[in-house]
């Protein structure tokens, strides 16, 4: 069998090894407090990481803390995270968040989701105004070691053109469809989120991918049915 035809469990596994062979092994260590990956993932939706972090800085320098910024007015805290796309809808939805978390636990904190199970723990952040699978997976994964996989755009896209996932799955349906194929495991599933989307932002770009560059070319459905019968069809 050729290796692009292999079943989408095997190709993912191989994925992972090629990949893990290419790009260097991380550590999971939490780059940031829960409420400041909470809140930042949010800010971040549609906007690149600079203007995300210039947003995040202008709203505490601001307001100073979490209570100021759930008592500061709705238009003000929009004018704040203005560096960001949708600050007319981010500002009322991290307001609501930042209110309802207090409201159930006392105060501004998510720590207690460390305790609670996993699929608990997706349900109630999904819950929560503007908090979709990306940023609950995201924030679950990178600061409390829970076993999911995000996928954003460049996991996504990678994911689709290898062959990983069918053309159809969206990619709110392609978080549980790759974590089925891959290891249970925290650290893992880290290092297979990152690795594909250094893979997506440096080798596999939206516009012209580097495929001559690719280590999964041998495998790449997008590399033998599009690219090497020299059609440009993006996908
Ligand atoms: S071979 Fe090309 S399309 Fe396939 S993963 Fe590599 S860069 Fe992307």
């Amino acid at each position: 069998m050729e290796a692009h035809a292999l079943p989408a469990e095997e190709k993912t596994l191989l994925t992972h090894k090629l990949l893990n062979q290419s790009y260097k092994w991380l550590t999971l260590d939490s780059r940031r407090t829960p409420m400041h990956e909470l809140i930042s993932t949010m800010l971040s939706h549609r906007t690149n990481h600079a203007d995300e972090v210039k947003a995040y800085n202008t709203m505490l320098e601001r307001f100073v803390d979490w209570e100021g910024v759930i008592q500061a007015d709705e238009a003000e805290l929009a004018d704040a995270i203005q560096t960001t796309r949708y600050p007319g809808q981010k500002a009322p939805q991290i307001q609501q968040t930042l209110r309802r978390i207090k409201e159930e636990q006392g105060q501004v904190s998510i720590d207690f989701l460390k305790d609670m199970p996993v699929e608990e723990a997706m349900h109630w952040l999904t819950s929560l105004p503007g908090v979709g699978l990306k940023t609950a997976t995201l924030l679950l994964l990178f600061n409390f070691k829970k076993p999911v996989l995000p996928v954003d755009t460049h996991v996504f896209r990678v994911s689709q053109r290898v062959g990983l996932i069918g053309a159809k799955v969206t990619a709110n349906k392609a978080h549980a469809i790759l974590l089925g194929m891959l290891p249970k495991d925290a650290v893992e599933l880290f290092n297979f989120h990152k690795h594909l989307f250094w893979h997506g932002q440096r080798i596999c770009t939206f516009y012209s991918p580097k495929c001559q560059d690719c280590v999964l070319s041998g495998i790449c459905n997008y590399f033998k049915d599009v690219r090497e019968k020299g059609i440009d069809k993006a996908a």
